[in-house]
């Protein structure tokens, strides 16, 4: 919304400029307008949020909330590993998304 500079009415696009209702004009090309236009223009092109797409390309992904007291990944990729006996449960084995450590599920 535009007011006019001169009597304060209300002011109407009219093409390329301003127009309140006793005649007076003013050029449209206000710095808000520019910034909008210039940030529609980054947005398009710019790079996509991907932080919620899944990966498919790292393998199946879990929560596992990462053990590096500087990181605050709680995604993970896993992989099933029979250890020792063969009547062993399986083992998780945990590699951090984000930080790539590497930790196992019973380390905790
Ligand atoms: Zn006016
Ligand atoms: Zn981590």
């Amino acid at each position: 919304m535009e007011f006019c500079d001169e009597c304060g009415a209300m002011m109407k696009l009219e093409g390329d400029v301003w127009q309140c209702a006793a005649g007076h004009e003013q050029p449209r090309n206000h710095d808000s307008e520019a910034e909008m236009t210039t940030t529609q223009g980054q947005t398009s092109d710019g790079p996509v949020d991907m932080s919620d797409v899944e990966d498919e390309d790292i393998g199946p992904t879990t929560r596992a909330r990462c053990p590096e007291p500087d990181c605050e990944s709680d995604r993970a990729r896993y992989e099933m590993k029979q250890i020792r006996a063969a009547d062993e449960s399986e083992t998780r084995f945990f590699t951090c998304v984000e930080c790539g450590k590497k930790w196992r599920e019973d380390d905790h």
